[in-house]
């Protein structure tokens, strides 16, 4: 196995018809860089930037503090480009809970004033991570991603605060780097509509997380419903599929960071449905490369058409899973 896993480490992510895959990861601390990039991957799809909002009785993270661990990200990638989202949490379970409780309680209320809701609620707070961003930028490759949107106006407001933190930092001659700005498609709403959004991003990530908490009404922290959380569910997979669709039409770099990315058994649909970017935790990587190297993304594209009509799309995926082994 582990000699498999040292072969697999240096084949390139490609399809047996050719389709190059990137492959990406998710990490929550600067220095899970060093962990990404041993598992292989061309970069970070997605650094949740909570950790530095967490555990201080409240106290917000100022802009030296917030740049000195972006930049140390961006430096550990060596060049791989690295997706910073803005921060994604509430203020009242930052203010009371989140310093002691951690994730399962700021998660309790899906629905109030989190992350790009709060950002927008709170533009200091939220231009001093921009800021934080900017600046970082200046030593790699850095783009930021906004999560949990569900108008299009939000990524309006949000590209005003963005240019709004570039001109504060010319006013104090502080340096910063060129960004690309990317919009998390994780709420239904935002999946429906996702080409209202295309004009004003550089890119689309799909947080297939949140979008099935959101399309299924099933809360990801509570255990009584869990046997109802399904990624697969038909309606997931129909919004998953838009939203890949509609980027490719409009030539936009899309890809899917919630954990069906990391999933080996969903990787052929995904490549199915078109998908060429996946970010995921690194310990899944070679996983799923393994299925990508033996993929014929082009074969797949009709049997994803199958999944996508079936009203029991996870009887498909778990037989074709089955038969491909
Ligand atoms: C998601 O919702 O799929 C996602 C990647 O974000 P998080 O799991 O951090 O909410
Ligand atoms: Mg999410």
């Amino acid at each position: 196995v582990r000699e498999r896993q040292q072969q697999l480490l240096h084949t390139p992510a490609v399809t047996q018809d050719g389709q190059a895959v990137e492959l990406l990861a998710n990490i929550e601390f600067p220095a899970d860089c060093e962990v990404a990039i041993a598992a292989g991957a061309v970069g970070v799809g997605l650094f949740r930037s909570e950790f530095l909002f967490m555990g201080r009785e409240g106290v917000l993270p100022d802009e030296h503090e917030q740049y000195l661990a972006y930049k140390e990200a961006v430096l550990a990638m060596k060049g791989l480009p690295v997706t910073i989202r803005t921060v994604d949490i509430g203020a009242d379970k930052l203010l009371h809970s989140a310093s002691h409780q951690g994730r399962s309680e700021w998660d309790q209320s899906p629905l109030g004033l989190r992350a790009i809701r709060w950002s927008l609620s709170s533009p200091e707070m939220f231009r001093t991570q921009l800021r934080a961003l900017l600046r970082a930028a200046v030593h790699g490759p850095l783009n930021i991603l906004l999560p949990m949107l569900s108008h299009f106006s939000q990524v309006q407001e949000a590209r005003a605060q963005l240019e709004l933190s570039r001109q504060e930092l010319r006013a104090v001659q502080v340096p910063f780097g060129e960004v690309r700005l990317g919009a998390m498609v994780e709420v239904p709403a935002a999946a429906l509509m996702v080409e209202q959004f295309l004009d004003d991003v550089d890119f689309v990530s799909i947080g297939s997380n949140d979008l099935t908490q959101y399309t299924l009404a099933v809360d990801r922290t509570n255990e009584a419903v869990a046997h109802l959380f399904d990624a697969t569910h038909p309606a997931v997979l129909q919004l998953i599929a838009h939203v890949i669709a509609q980027c490719h039409k409009r030539g936009k770099h899309v890809s899917v960071c919630g954990e069906i990315a990391g999933d080996p058994m969903v990787t052929d649909l995904l490549l199915g449905l078109g998908l060429t970017s996946f970010s995921m935790h690194p310990v899944q990587l070679l996983q799923v490369k393994e299925r990508i190297v033996h993929a014929n993304a082009s074969q797949l594209a009709d049997w994803a058409r199958q999944v996508l009509a079936s009203n029991t799309p996870h009887t498909l995926i778990a037989q074709h899973a089955h038969v491909e082994q």
